[in-house]
């Protein structure tokens, strides 16, 4: 009977000696000994007598569907906001992620011409949440009254915003503007 069975192996690992199993992929030979190149686990093929090594998952900490993000508004393009994420999940997350936010279009011509939303100004720290990874592009939504900004500077001065009834207020000067707050906008620790 073998002592081969699916084990975790590290790079060089023995994994196996020729007479019981050829090497397959992610394996190489020395002399009789069948070795691992890789950091995963061992898949034995008892009838082909053939082992493979394959690759274990690393865990990459990568946003991915349903994490919620905390970042910086760089970019605020038209419709296309890109986010700076320094939190994933509430842990800092300092690998230089950046996310996409596409704003709801602006109203069709022909309609009443309503007051253009601001959703969120380049520097504004905002929460949000990733509804698609797909082809490695970080897509976040605003959606939902836990997502929005949470802090923002005067357009004007710089100082901090307070919110004012449905907007903010500059401390400073006074300059009244327009986000889409989170729900506890302002109350955070996040500075
Ligand atoms: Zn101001």
């Amino acid at each position: 009977m073998s002592s081969v069975k699916e084990k975790p192996v590290i790079p060089g690992e023995k994994v196996a000696v020729i007479e019981e199993f050829e090497g397959g992929a992610g394996t190489y030979s020395t002399g009789e000994v069948v070795r691992s190149t890789k950091l995963g686990k061992t898949q034995p093929d008892l009838v082909r007598r053939r082992l493979e090594v394959k690759p274990v998952k690393v865990r990459t900490k990568m946003p991915i569907p349903g994490d919620e993000v905390v970042g910086q508004a760089e970019t605020v393009q038209g419709s296309i906001v890109n986010i700076r994420i320094h939190y994933l999940n509430g842990e800092p997350n300092n690998r230089g992620f950046t996310g996409m936010i596409l704003l709801p279009q602006e109203p069709a011509m022909g309609r009443v011409r309503r007051r253009r939303v601001i959703y969120c100004k380049p520097g504004d720290l905002l929460r949000a949440k990733v509804v698609s990874d797909e082809n490695a592009i970080i897509h976040l939504t605003l959606d939902g009254s836990d997502n929005g900004v949470i802090y923002a500077a005067c357009s004007i001065c710089g100082a901090r915003l307070v919110r004012m009834g449905e907007g903010l207020k500059c401390t400073e000067c006074g300059n009244q503007e327009d986000r889409k707050l989170a729900a506890d906008f302002g109350g955070t620790q996040i500075r």
